[in-house]
């Protein structure tokens, strides 16, 4: 992040250099015109840099190390798990026999391909505690409103056509009212109490005969277990509901707790998240929905099933809601979860949720007496500090994040989830080692006191990066995409 001001290509080109050597034409070829209208030419020759091979590569690496990812820096980036991506997995994504395999080709001839679809699947429905696994899905969202539309195909199975509703905390992750909107439903918002977790009494006034589900994130987005899930489950079955579990951040529970076992009826998983699939940059995800058994005639076609001891596409699912992404999913992604979950093991998956857990709640314990902590209870895999008291000082939530890109760090999640003022929200993971995690929270600490005795120093960061603080409304809205000369 904190890069030296190395010259661009366009500032470095001398006329006359060149990168390369290329030998003198020695076939015919054809005018110009016969091959481009004229109108597609230039009328002047195109102002490239002119600059040696080595600078060439110099600059590119230069950029390439400009931008922060998990391979660079502690990435604390909270409800986005940002965890190390094992480069082994990366490796076995490259086998020939799944990297170049084509999505038409006959399933006897992929069979290997197949029977990892298949083991993912059952092993994602084991750690969950469902029935089947469907692997469609692109993204959490995307399994998000998967799951919903199967919700929805139950309740029309059963002529249920009043229940348009969909219960959705405050706490949620975006994307829940989001999909629920797309998927057809009304999202209707029930409150967190003073302890952070949904609020029972709330939620009873909400449920009726109108409810198609409850969408549920948990731990919650402030890190909370919901400690009365199984009294929600009970009044959204007595309803004639369907409870729906956001499993994108499954990094507390793995092998300790499954939302089947909760009452969930569907879950997703965000498999470039919890299980280490690369992410961020729009790169592909995985959003895997799995479903107890009475919604399992709806899962998107087709599914991945053993027959004696082959591995087939299974077509023949009369009730399915449909394919819902083109050909199977993102293969690539499921290899690399696949990977994952047999090097951890039933017992390495555990220990996964155990650290993570650990190192979250070893952060909020060292930084809670310098921010405002809004829950106190122990915190899951990741926890929620308020900047409120910096406020006072003038220093706000923006100014600390901006003031950790001197630090080299990614900031945490800022201004959400939105119920808390001045949010910062906090994922370590467990892949990162107890000096980072101190490392970090020296940083905090100095910011915190830094807010009180030198406000402007905060106020006024980023110092020590590339780029100094940015409108980021115009910078969305009016990109610079092009090099321009100062
Ligand atoms: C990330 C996340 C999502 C959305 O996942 P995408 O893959 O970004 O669509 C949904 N819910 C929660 C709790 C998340 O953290």
């Amino acid at each position: 992040m904190t890069q030296s001001n190395q010259p661009l290509i366009f500032e470095l080109s001398k006329s006359g250099r060149t990168g390369c050597s290329l030998p003198d034409l020695d076939i015919e070829t054809q005018p110009l015109d016969d091959l481009l209208p004229r109108s597609y030419q230039r009328n002047e020759p195109a102002e490239l840099p002119e600059v040696s091979e080595l600078q060439a590569v110099r600059h590119f690496t230069a950029l390439s190390q400009r931008n922060h990812g998990v391979d660079t820096g502690f990435y604390p980036l909270g409800s986005c798990t940002m965890k190390y991506n094992p480069k082994v997995h990366e490796d076995i994504a490259r086998f020939k026999g799944f990297a170049h395999i084509h999505p038409y080709q006959d399933s006897a001839t992929i069979q290997g391909a197949l029977e990892v679809m298949y083991r993912l699947q059952t092993s994602l429905a084991e750690i969950t505690g469902m029935a089947e696994v469907t692997l469609q899905p692109a993204a959490g969202a995307h399994g998000e409103w998967t799951g919903l539309m199967l919700i929805r195909a139950f309740h029309e199975a059963n002529q249920d056509y009043k229940r348009n509703k969909v219960i959705v905390p405050d706490s949620a992750h975006g994307t829940n009212p989001a999909s629920a909107v797309v998927a057809g439903f009304e999202a209707v918002t029930v409150r967190t109490n003073e302890r952070g977790l949904v609020d029972l009494d709330h939620l009873k006034e909400l449920t009726g005969e109108d409810t198609a589900a409850l969408m549920l994130t948990n731990p919650n987005t402030l890190g909370l277990f919901e400690e009365e899930i199984v009294e929600m489950a009970e009044i959204i079955h007595e309803a004639g509901g369907k409870l729906y579990y956001d499993g994108a951040n499954s990094n507390a529970i793995l092998g300790i707790a499954r939302p089947g076992d909760m009452g969930f009826d569907v879950v997703h998983l965000n498999l470039h998240k919890t299980f280490t699939t690369p992410h961020g940059g729009g790169g592909p995800g995985s959003g895997p929905v799995g479903v107890k058994q009475d919604l399992v005639p709806y899962l998107p076609a087709p599914q991945i099933i053993k027959q004696a001891d082959r591995y087939v596409f299974h077509y023949d699912i009369p009730e399915s809601i449909g394919r819902v992404k083109p050909y199977y999913g993102n293969f690539g992604i499921n290899v690399r979860a696949y990977a994952y979950i047999r090097t951890m093991g039933p017992a390495g998956l555990r220990k996964v949720s155990e650290f993570a857990v650990l190192n979250a709640n070893y952060m909020l314990r060292r930084l809670e007496p310098y921010f405002d902590v809004p829950y106190s209870q122990h915190c899951k895999h990741e926890f929620v500090l308020s900047g409120k008291r910096q406020k006072k000082q003038g220093v706000r939530t923006l100014d600390m994040a901006k003031r950790l890109l001197d630090f080299g760090y990614h900031p945490p999640t800022i201004y959400f989830p939105i119920n808390v003022e001045e949010t910062m929200m906090i994922e370590p993971t467990e892949t990162e080692a107890k000096e980072v995690l101190d490392e970090f929270c020296d940083a905090m600490i100095q910011i915190a006191k830094e807010a009180e005795d030198h406000p402007e120093i905060v106020q006024e960061a980023p110092h020590h990066t590339v780029i100094d603080r940015l409108d980021e409304t115009k910078a969305a809205r009016q990109p610079v995409l092009r090099y321009e000369k100062q």
